[in-house]
């Protein structure tokens, strides 16, 4: 199936169904609606010239016409580019260059960031060109800048006036009647938790098959309500997010541009939310947010805690204290459109909180040692997957794609994990992250896991740095909850005695915060080099 198929259908079967909310800015449309708006765009799309496999840029955060770009670049054929909202002039220069973005649909600012005068700086010839008929220097594949939000820029095309074009069917059904499942349609850029952002090349295949299957797992009907604080630019926010709503009709609810707790919390709250989804620091934040005793969540049923480690502690309590009793664990990667293992909602609680859960349906999984052989149960291995969720590869880069999916079709993670008998899954870090500490393997995942117990920590992060007489030394980075104190020598005493000597962190350092993704994911590489500058 293409995803406008699966839009058809949706909007055939549930016309007045809830489909899109944001409750940021009062925006509410059936599902009827948003397929009608999603026609108007695309035949305005259509209208500037856009054809099947042009790439389309958004850089935006979570907004209204970010959906309506997804789905309205689908419908034509376009492959929609994700540029990650928090890009500054360089990274935004190397993402359209590297993918050769065509037109770039982009919002008018986001939190700080000015992205018009950016944008102004990255092309100055927008400042004479005639709207939609850029000629630049810097960027010669670039052709067309739409902005978002009120106002005209010089240059730019504005998004409403391209929204407001009449839907033109006839060329509608001929654009996606040309369509192929197989078709490149989405370039996803990795959250950078290890180093710069590799491009996913993905096609209607990989992520809406997958999306149906994420929102199956949670028995999802028409009848539920997704609040999505996570980024759309990202595979959590647009495919288990918008795409996997569309396969099954629920409601999508975005509380706002950015993830904001107490914004979250109001809407689960208000609308009568279902279903939640967040990264494990959004769920912690959420849980220590100060209003967080006065939102009633009683409505949520389920939802998914995915993207990095999902503390034991945190899991718990998200099932108990935010009701969400049928919560899942998913894993994935972006590569992998995205998830591979998730639980089900009726899994065992022990093993829905210590595990990914099981396998997806039709992907097939093995974990390898470092002679690439296959480890026995129980044992600690690289994970690999294979099957239809596998992208086409990294925009432009065979050499990096051929690295990470071999000659038999095996997506090579670099993600350590195990897998028990039963098939249940345990992610037991990055592969990049594991240190070696006088010879010994330590798995960072394990000590945060120990450092989360202690009632001081909000959060903690553990990472190696060299270190001359041991080769690596383990590093504890501490976010103290607010009102709270702790001394080096004190989280050093709480973790001797509960671990072997050598894991207990060596250098302890308390912080304000912790370098993050816009997925909210801890950069581990951004921690690593200010510890090995202040111990120098
Ligand atoms: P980059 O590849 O750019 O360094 P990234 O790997 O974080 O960034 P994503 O594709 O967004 O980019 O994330 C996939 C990774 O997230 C996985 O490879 C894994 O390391 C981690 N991850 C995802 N889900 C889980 C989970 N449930 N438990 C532990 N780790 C997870
Ligand atoms: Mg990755």
């Amino acid at each position: 199936d293409t995803i406008p198929a699966a839009l058809a259908r949706c909007a055939a079967e549930n016309p007045q169904g809830e489909g899109l909310i944001f409750t940021d800015r009062d925006l509410r449309l059936t599902w009827q609606q948003l397929a009608e708006a999603v026609d108007r765009l695309a035949t305005g799309l259509l209208d500037l010239g856009l054809a099947r496999g042009d790439r389309v840029g958004i850089w935006a955060p979570n907004r209204p016409e970010w959906v309506l770009t997804q789905f309205a670049t689908a419908r034509i054929g376009a492959i929609l580019v994700n540029v990650n909202p928090a890009y500054r002039l360089g990274e935004l220069d190397y993402a359209l260059r590297h993918v050769g973005v065509r037109a770039l649909i982009a919002a008018d600012r986001f939190k700080s960031s000015d992205y018009l005068a950016m944008l102004a700086d990255l092309a100055p010839e927008l400042g004479t060109c005639a709207p939609g008929a850029l000629v630049s220097a810097r960027l010669p594949d670039l052709r067309l800048v739409i902005r978002m939000g009120a106002g005209d820029s010089a240059g730019m095309l504005n998004f409403d006036h391209i929204a407001a074009t009449p839907a033109d069917p006839a060329r509608l059904a001929r654009a996606t009647a040309a369509l192929s499942p197989d078709d490149a349609i989405n370039i996803q850029f990795t959250s950078g938790t290890t180093g710069l952002p590799k491009g996913a090349t993905l096609s209607h295949r990989n992520i809406l098959n997958n999306a149906q299957f994420v929102t199956g797992r949670m028995n999802f009907t028409a009848a539920d309500r997704l609040c999505i604080p996570v980024p759309l630019y990202h595979c959590f926010g647009m495919v288990m997010g918008v795409l996997g709503c569309v396969t099954c009709g629920a409601a999508m609810v975005f509380p706002g541009e950015g993830f904001d707790a107490d914004a979250t919390l109001a809407t689960v709250a208000d609308e009568r939310c279902t279903a939640l989804y967040g990264v494990p620091t959004m769920f912690s934040t959420m849980l220590a947010a100060e209003s967080f005793v006065h939102h009633d969540l009683g409505s949520l049923r389920t939802g998914i805690m995915a993207g990095a480690p999902c503390p034991i502690e945190v899991m718990k309590r998200v099932q108990t204290e935010m009701h969400m009793t049928e919560v899942t664990i998913a894993y994935g990667m972006t590569e992998t459109s995205p998830v591979s293992f998730q639980s089900l909602t009726d899994d065992p609680v022990d093993k829905r909180v210590s595990t990914v859960g099981r396998i997806h349906p039709h992907l097939e999984v093995k974990l390898v040692n470092e002679q690439g052989t296959t480890v026995a149960v129980g044992e600690i291995g690289e994970l690999c997957t294979r099957g239809y969720s596998v992208m086409r590869g990294y925009w432009g880069e065979p050499g990096k794609t051929a690295e990470a999916i071999d000659e038999e079709g095996w997506m090579h993670t670099g993600d350590l994990a195990v897998l028990d008998a039963a098939g249940y899954c345990s992610i037991v870090g990055r592969l990049k992250d594991m240190l070696i500490r006088g010879g010994e393997n330590i798995y960072p995942r394990e000590v945060e896991e120990y450092l989360f117990r202690h009632p001081a920590v909000q959060t903690a992060q553990v990472f190696g740095v060299p270190d001359a007489k041991f080769g690596e030394e383990v590093c504890a980075w501490i976010v103290l909850k607010p009102g709270q104190s702790a001394t080096e020598a004190e989280i050093r005493e709480f973790c001797r005695g509960q671990m072997a000597h050598y894991k207990v962190p060596r250098h302890v350092r308390f912080k304000a915060d912790l370098p993050m993704t816009v997925t909210g994911k801890a950069q581990k590489f951004v921690m690593r080099d200010a510890m090995i500058a202040e111990l120098t």
